[in-house]
């Protein structure tokens, strides 16, 4: 597996996921345990761990999935959702390669479990 990474596997096409969108610094696929009717999950194609890998050098692709997320909910017909990224174990984090979640079709809870 790429970097022995989930992500950049399923990234490079050597896994196959429910693609929702493909570009050539991102893509959109679905979350193979969804937690709402609709639940999918935006990666850079390049590997950063989380959010906490962040900087000034690797940031363009944070802003440019946002739009994606913006525009991909859009297409979806979603009026209301949730965005979510988890860093660290103690947040619930499994899978060490930035990942936003998208979710939709529930009413949500705030705070977050
Ligand atoms: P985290 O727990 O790191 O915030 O989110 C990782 C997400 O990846 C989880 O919601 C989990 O269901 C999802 N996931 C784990 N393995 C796979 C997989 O092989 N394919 C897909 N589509 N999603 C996965
Ligand atoms: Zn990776």
């Amino acid at each position: 597996m790429t970097n022995d990474c989930l992500f950049c596997a399923i990234a490079a096409g050597e896994i196959p996921s429910k693609k929702v969108y493909e570009d050539e610094l991102c893509l959109a696929f679905y979350d193979i345990a969804p937690q709402a009717p609709v639940h999918f999950l935006v990666i850079p194609k390049a590997h950063i761990p989380s959010v906490a890998g962040v900087n000034s050098a690797n940031s363009a692709v944070v802003a440019h999935i946002f739009e994606v997320i913006a525009h991909v909910s859009r297409e979806l017909g979603l009026e209301s959702y949730r965005v979510v990224s988890n860093i660290g174990d103690q947040a619930g984090q499994t899978v060490h390669h930035l990942h936003f979640h998208v979710l939709s079709g529930r009413d949500m809870t705030w705070p977050p479990g």
